[in-house]
Order: C-alpha cells, then structure tokens, then sequence
C-alpha cells in the first residue's frame, strides 16, 4: 500500500520539525551547556555539526564559522559525537532544573 503524505515508510507518522519541536519545553539556563569554538570551526570543512544537529542549531556564518545557540537544546550528544576537531565543542549537561523536557504537561 502506498503510505498517505503523513506517514513514512514502516508507518510511523511523518512530523514536521515545528510539529516536533512543539512537543518539547526547554527550560533555558543562564549558563550555556555547551560551547562551540568558532575560531576552530572556521577552519573546518566538514561542518557535519550542520546536518547532525536534530534541533538545527548550528548555523553557518559567511565569515566561514559557525553560530551556535545552547537554548533549544535536545541534550543527544550527537554534536559532541560526529565533530572531531579538537576543542570545537565543550558539552556538559544543563544545570540542575533546566535543559529539555521532552513531554508538555
Ligand atoms: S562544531 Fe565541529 S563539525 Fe561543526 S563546524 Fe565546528 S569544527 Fe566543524
Ligand atoms: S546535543 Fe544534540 S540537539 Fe544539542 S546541539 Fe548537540 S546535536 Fe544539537
């Protein structure tokens, strides 16, 4: 059976990213959890952080660096995973009471 436009193959549902990101709540710390090196990036030609990044945080610049926003965050761990220049990223979790919640109530 051809599956409809919302779904995708194997039947799972096919979101939207804004459908998916309405479904979480972020509660944004002061102090940013991870930290990215834009001087590193500039010198970086994968830029796979671009395509990994679930939440699409990583945005690059015409200067040829990277800007990154911590505030809507999934906490995955991909970006830390997939770059591989050293020092571009420093990842913690959030504080105590802050980062992402992944179910509204
Ligand atoms: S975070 Fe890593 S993969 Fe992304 S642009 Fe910087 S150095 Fe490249
Ligand atoms: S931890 Fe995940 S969601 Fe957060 S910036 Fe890295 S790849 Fe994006």
């Amino acid at each position: 059976m051809t599956p409809t436009p919302s779904e995708r193959p194997g039947g799972l549902p096919d979101h939207s990213f804004e459908d998916r990101m309405s479904t979480v709540e972020f509660r944004v710390s002061e102090r940013p959890h991870i930290t990215v090196d834009s001087d590193v990036c500039r010198g970086c030609s994968t830029r796979v952080c671009v395509h990994a990044c679930p939440a699409r945080l990583f945005v690059p610049t015409s200067d040829g660096s990277i800007l990154f926003n911590y505030e809507q965050c999934f906490e995955c761990g991909t970006c830390y995973q997939v770059c591989d220049a050293d020092g571009a990223i420093t990842w913690t979790y959030p504080d105590g009471g802050h980062g992402v919640a992944f179910r509204k109530g």
